[in-house]
C-alpha cells in the first residue's frame, strides 16, 4: 500500500476566496476505499454553491470536485468490486446498503452517505485529506476529484467499458446519472410533453433523456443560445429563450406553445423564480420535477388552489435511483451509440483555471468545463 502522498488539489479555503490549485497531502486508501488517479473531472453547479458557500456554514475548507473518471491505481483491505487498473467514474452517494432508505430501495437517499457526504468526510466519518500546514481538508461531495488522485469508498467508484474515453465518461457520476435518473422518476411515457428549464451540464442530459423515453415534445428553455442550439441537437423540439420572453412569459409561452401546458417540467436551475415557471407550465394533472440544487433557505410560492387541478410537484436527487446499476446501463448506451457524452462539453480546461471555470458557471455561460487532470488517460485528442 502506498504511503500519504503529495497531490495538486483545487481548494475552496473559505467562501468568496478563489478556489486555487495547491499542494496536499492524500492518505492511503482505508479499508474498503480504493485510491484512483483521476483523468478528466466535470465542473458542476453544485461545486459553485459549496464555492459561494450556499450550502450551508462548515463545508470549508474543502477539495472540490465530484463528478469525475479516472483509473484505480491500489486498492484497501476489503475490496473485491474494483481492482487495480480499473476505469472508474465516481459516485457521490456511496450507499450502506444497511440504513432505512438503502433497505425501502432508494439508496440516493441513504443516510450515512448523506451524512458524512454534507460533512465532507468518507463513509467512516474521517478525511484523507489535509493542507501541507496540517489542516484537514474535506472531501467534496465524498468524491474532492478537482485533484490529481482521489481516495475513495470502493462503492464511490464504478467500473466502467474502457472504451469509453475517461473524459467524456468523467460526466456520467453526476450530471448524466442525474439528468437521465430524473426522467425515470418522473414516469416520462412514449408520446408525452416534456419541458426543461436551464440547459445547462443537467438539464442537457434531462434532454438526452426524455428523448431515449419517447417524449414527443421537447421545449427547452435557456437563456444562453449556445446552449439553446445543443438543446436541440440534444433531442429538444422547441427552445424557448428566457432573455427574450421575459421571466414571466416564460411559462405563458410553454403553454401556448404545447397548447395547454407539458406533463413533465423539469427544474435544472435551483431557483425560487424558476421553480415556479416549472409549475406555472403544468397542464392540468401534470407534474414538476426539481431537479436544481437551490441555496439553502431558498423557498418557492406556489398557487394554492391550483392543488385542485391535481398538478404535482417533488425533487429527484441524484437520479432517484440505484446509481452504480444506473451508470453501467447507460455506459452500454454510450458504447452502443445511442447517447452521445461529448455534446454537453462546451469547454476543455487545465486544473489551474477551475476559478475561471466557475465564474462562467456564475454568469450562465456555457454547458459543462470538464478539467483534463491526465491528458493521456482522460483519452483526449488533441
Ligand atoms: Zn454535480
Ligand atoms: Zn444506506
Amino acid at each position: 500500500m502506498p504511503a500519504a502522498t503529495e497531490v495538486r488539489a483545487a481548494v475552496l479555503r473559505e467562501p468568496g476566496r478563489p478556489v486555487a490549485v495547491e499542494r496536499v497531502v492524500l492518505a492511503p486508501p482505508g479499508r474498503g476505499e480504493v485510491l484512483v488517479r483521476v483523468a478528466a473531472a466535470g465542473v458542476c453547479r453544485s461545486d459553485l454553491h459549496l464555492a459561494d458557500g450556499v450550502l450551508g456554514a462548515g463545508r470549508w475548507p474543502i477539495v472540490l470536485g465530484h463528478e469525475g473518471a479516472g483509473a484505480v491505481e491500489a486498492v484497501g483491505e476489503d475490496v473485491g468490486a474494483v481492482a487495480v487498473g480499473d476505469h472508474v467514474a465516481f459516485c457521490l452517494v456511496p450507499a450502506c446498503g444497511l440504513c432505512g432508505p438503502c433497505r425501502a430501495g432508494r439508496p440516493t437517499l441513504c443516510e450515512p452517505a448523506g451524512r458524512n457526504g454534507v460533512a465532507g468526510m468518507l463513509m467512516d466519518g474521517t478525511s484523507r485529506l489535509r493542507a501541507r500546514d496540517g489542516t484537514e481538508l474535506q472531501h467534496g461531495f465524498m468524491v474532492a476529484c478537482f485533484a490529481e488522485y482521489v481516495v475513495v469508498p470502493a462503492a464511490g467508484a464504478v467500473p466502467l467499458p474502457p472504451s469509453i474515453p475517461l473524459w467524456q465518461a468523467a460526466l456520467l457520476g453526476c450530471g448524466v446519472v442525474t439528468g437521465i435518473g430524473a426522467v425515470n422518476r418522473a414516469g416520462v411515457r412514449v408520446g408525452d410533453t416534456v419541458a426543461v428549464v436551464g440547459c445547462g451540464g443537467v438539464g442537457l442530459q434531462v434532454i438526452a433523456g426524455a428523448r431515449l423515453a419517447g417524449a414527443a415534445t421537447i421545449v427547452a428553455i435557456d437563456r444562453d443560445p449556445d446552449k439553446l442550439e445543443r438543446a436541440l441537437r440534444r433531442g429538444a423540439t422547441h427552445v424557448v429563450d428566457a432573455d427574450r420572453s421575459g421571466a414571466v412569459a416564460v411559462a405563458d409561452d410553454v403553454v401556448a406553445l404545447t397548447g395547454g401546458g407539458v406533463d413533465h417540467a423539469f427544474e435544472v436551475i435551483g431557483t425560487p423564480a424558476t421553480i415556479r415557471q416549472a409549475w406555472d407550465m403544468l397542464r392540468p394533472g401534470g407534474s414538476a420535477m426539481v431537479v436544481g440544487v437551490a441555496p439553502a433557505g431558498a423557498e418557492v410560492a406556489l398557487p394554492a388552489i391550483e392543488f385542485l387541478s391535481e398538478k404535482t410537484i417533488t425533487g429527484s436527487y441524484y437520479g432517484s435511483s440505484d446509481v452504480a446499476r444506473a451508470m453501467r446501463g447507460i455506459a452500454q448506451l454510450v458504447v452502443d451509440g445511442r447517447l452521445d457524452l461529448d455534446g454537453v462539453v462546451s469547454d476543455l480546461i487545465a486544473l489551474d483555471e477551475v476559478e475561471a471555470a466557475l465564474e462562467r458557471l456564475r454568469r450562465g455561460e456555457g454547458a459543462r468545463s470538464v478539467i483534463v487532470i491526465d491528458e493521456a488517460l482522460a483519452g483526449v485528442a488533441r
